[in-house]
């Protein structure tokens, strides 16, 4: 029995140190743009998994921490990816110096923890991958642990939030039905222009005219998807640029780095927003 209470405590001291390391201390500076915060509460208060929907760089991200911050919940990001297997979520027996020793993974660690765990761009794992979140986003919320052989049920204030990028949408990429329906989904896109500006102004240390200015310019840029670019510029690519101009380099050059070039290989295209650059400025 002594053996078993030493177990525990150290089972406990361990998640209360993740507990701390996971745990956002300050107000994440977010900007809402919609209902989308009052949508999550509501979400979170009948701990309904949540899908964010949008092209990347729109505020997805920055808004989960927010909402973590707000509802005092520690957060567990993962960058999901192709290689990326059931174990690497869930864990694995790991050798060390005492023999085969558990290793929680990041989903079993909000599982215990009772975090929100954000599985940001879900599509990009494979979805025998994705299927191991299914008896945590139906009535069940319990997390199998086929290697250890235990069923752990999942901690009442732990929520899954994935994001999703409808964009990349194909045959191949694309999430099953049956993990889709369990998710409510709250759409993002980038924010109107006067509201992006005073989020670009804020986060890259400019002035608002300057950000008026690339907001102008994302305009043009966006206005070009489909006719040879996947994606306009993102709000996050503003930043970037407006970061450059902070820092002394001159707008034209400060946009091709940070909203030309790393979007498109093709010189008309980057001739098409050189020109919308050169318009705006
Ligand atoms: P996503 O997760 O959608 O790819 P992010 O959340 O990383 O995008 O957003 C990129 C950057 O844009 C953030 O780091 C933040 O600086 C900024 N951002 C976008 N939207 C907002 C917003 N509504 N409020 C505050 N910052 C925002």
């Amino acid at each position: 029995a002594g053996a078993i209470a030493a177990q525990t405590d150290h089972l406990a001291d361990h998640l209360a140190d993740h507990l701390a390391e996971f745990r956002i201390a300050s107000e994440p500076y977010y900007r809402p743009v919609g209902q989308e915060v009052e949508l999550f509460d509501a979400a979170y208060q009948a701990r309904m998994p949540i899908m964010l929907k949008g092209p990347t760089g729109c505020g997805k991200t920055r808004f989960v921490e927010h909402m973590a911050w707000r509802l005092g919940r520690p957060l567990i990001t993962v960058s999901c990816h192709e290689d990326m297997t059931a174990s690497d979520l869930v864990g694995r027996y790991l050798l060390d110096a005492e023999g085969t020793v558990w290793h929680d993974g990041p989903l079993t660690l909000a599982v215990r923890l009772g975090a929100i765990c954000y599985l940001d761009e879900i599509v990009e794992a494979r979805q025998d991958t994705t299927v191991v979140i299914h008896s945590l986003t139906d009535d069940r919320r319990i997390l199998p642990l086929e290697k250890k052989n235990e069923v752990l049920p999942a901690h009442p204030d732990f929520q899954v939030v994935i994001s999703y990028n409808p964009g990349y949408q194909s045959v191949l990429k694309d999430l099953k039905e049956s993990t889709k329906q369990r998710f409510g989904a709250i759409a993002f896109s980038y924010p109107e222009p006067a509201i992006e500006a005073e989020i670009v102004a804020r986060e890259a240390g400019i002035e608002r005219g300057t950000a008026d200015m690339l907001v102008r310019i994302a305009q043009r840029s966006r206005n070009l998807k489909g006719h040879g670019l996947d994606e306009g510029a993102s709000t996050r690519m503003l930043i970037n640029a407006g970061l450059l101009i902070a820092k002394g380099i001159a707008p034209a050059q400060a946009c091709q780095v940070a909203m030309v070039l790393p979007i498109t290989d093709d010189p008309e295209l980057r001739d098409a927003l050189t020109a919308a650059i050169a318009a705006c400025l």
